[in-house]
């Protein structure tokens, strides 16, 4: 079995989406597992190293899982995504952990799922491995993709990375859409915010690239800024890009997954 056949997931499950323009539509959601980064925010901790066993939902919604031996390969994947009624469903997410560490299995099973599933592939990525994502990028539909700020994520310095990674999503052949999100705490500098804006400018002029500024949900002790802390953040980026958005984790006040 090679890693281009056979994939290490987290978990397979159907849900709401509650991050980004999406928020609301159903997904069925594919967690890859293993993630080199460490954000300090991180809120799937089970993700990010491989593990023996995968959980799968039973059914759609039913919130009962079993579990599957990893890794697994295409038509295990498949047949556990059938499984979840994928007609009720407005694509699916391939989220993590980080997905493109295991873009090789994905270059070979993008194409069986669109023929097989027929609903549009939604990643959701840290955006900093480009040459994965152009390995695949004209297998996706969409890109929700992070821009990671040294002052919070605690992630080290990723601009080049971010940068090349939306230079690569704007040559896509497919996609319909790419946007970034961007989580913001108590400790995010508005210089790297700012930075941040300055870099998707030089890369998408036309300013027709939304971003998403998301306050953490409270983790780790670490918090969301504060009301007159994010209204300025948001009066700030607005100064230089019309489309700043903020919304949250709406799926965590819901009381969702
Ligand atoms: S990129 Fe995502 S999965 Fe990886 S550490 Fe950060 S929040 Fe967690």
């Amino acid at each position: 079995m090679t890693e281009h056949n056979n994939c290490y997931l987290n978990e397979i499950y159907s849900a709401i989406q509650g991050e980004g323009p999406f928020v609301g539509i159903r997904q069925i959601f594919v967690r890859f597992s293993a993630c080199d980064l460490r954000c300090t925010w991180c809120d799937t901790p089970d993700s990010l190293v491989r593990t023996e066993l995968c959980s799968m939902e039973d059914g759609a919604g039913t919130r009962k899982f079993h579990k599957v031996k990893n890794p697994l390969n295409d038509n295990t994947l498949l047949s556990h995504i059938k499984l979840l009624l994928p007609e009720l469903h407005h694509s699916i997410s391939l989220t993590g952990g980080e997905p493109l560490l295991q873009c090789d299995f994905l270059n070979n099973f993008l194409p069986l799922l669109k023929k097989r599933i027929r609903l549009p592939v939604y990643l959701e990525t840290g955006g900093h491995r480009p040459k994965e994502l152009s390995k695949i990028v004209n297998l996706l539909d969409f890109i929700s993709m992070d821009f990671k700020l040294p002052s919070s994520a605690n992630t080290g310095i990723l601009w080049d990375k971010h940068k090349e990674f939306l230079e690569i999503s704007l040559k896509a052949k497919n996609l319909q859409s790419v946007w970034v999100k961007i989580v913001i705490t108590e400790d995010t500098l508005s210089d790297e915010l700012i930075h941040s804006i300055n870099i998707i400018k030089s890369v998408y002029p036309k300013n027709n690239l939304e971003i998403f500024l998301q306050p953490v949900t409270e983790i780790n002790n670490t918090g969301p800024p504060d009301e007159l802390k994010l209204l300025n953040i948001q009066r700030d980026l607005l100064k230089i890009y019309p489309k700043i958005r903020v919304t949250p984790q709406v799926h965590k006040l819901i009381g969702q997954r």
